[in-house]
């Protein structure tokens, strides 16, 4: 069985390290996902960059507008908002399938990820909500993620790598892991492993509870 490995990049779009990370996935052609934070399009090189990542055959995500308090967290208005600016902003998106992923904190899972509201939106709009099982902790600790994020492909038989392109220097050792990936014999897809996609297509598809405050 040839195991499969998601990349998928949060919290960008970042100047200097997102074209980093692109040209480092174009000269292994590899097609990945990237997270965006609704207020970073707001600024013309952020907002170029993800351009250029959708050209490049990359998909892009909406990982809400300002990235600060997870939805549950937040009143019904509020959490709306944070959605729908990050939307306004990807307005260009031309993608067959709309993206979300909510704000974690430090990657944790649980109710506060997402309020009803947001839910029945990505429900009536269509879209496939991309959650994780694990972090590679690439934001606490740059320069040794790659173990931890290695062990745990080789653990599953389809999993999603979840990577920051923010200025932390763990970007700097993109490569490296994905040499070891296909050293190893994995196969890099932009697929997402299904059980980390709670609602597909604005269908829930598994026990959403967990995931929602109210
Ligand atoms: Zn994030």
């Amino acid at each position: 069985m040839r195991r499969r490995v998601a990349l998928t990049f949060d919290n960008g779009p970042d100047p200097d390290v997102t074209p980093y990370v692109l040209d480092c996935l174009s000269r292994h052609d590899v097609k990945a996902t990237f997270f965006v934070v609704g207020n970073h399009l707001t600024q013309p090189a952020p907002a170029i960059i993800a351009r250029s990542a959708r050209d490049e055959g990359h998909w892009i995500g909406n990982h809400t507008f300002s990235h600060k308090v997870p939805l549950g967290e937040l009143d019904a208005t509020k959490a709306l908002r944070e959605f729908e600016r990050a939307e306004q902003e990807l307005e260009w998106l031309d993608q067959p399938v709309r993206l979300f992923r909510p704000y974690g904190r430090r990657g944790a899972i649980g109710p506060h990820l997402l309020h009803r509201v947001v839910v029945e939106r990505l429900l009536s709009g269509g879209y496939t909500c991309v959650l994780w099982k694990s972090v590679s902790g690439d934001f606490k600790n740059p320069d040794g993620w790659m173990d931890t994020a290695l062990a745990d492909c080789r653990s599953r038989e389809w999993s999603m790598v979840v990577l920051h392109d923010i200025p932390s220097g763990a970007m700097l050792h993109l490569d490296g892991f994905i040499r070891s990936l296909k050293d190893e014999g994995m196969e890099l897809t932009q697929e997402f492993p299904p059980d980390c996609l709670p609602i597909v297509r604005g269908e829930i598809v598994l026990p959403i509870e967990g995931y929602c405050a109210s």
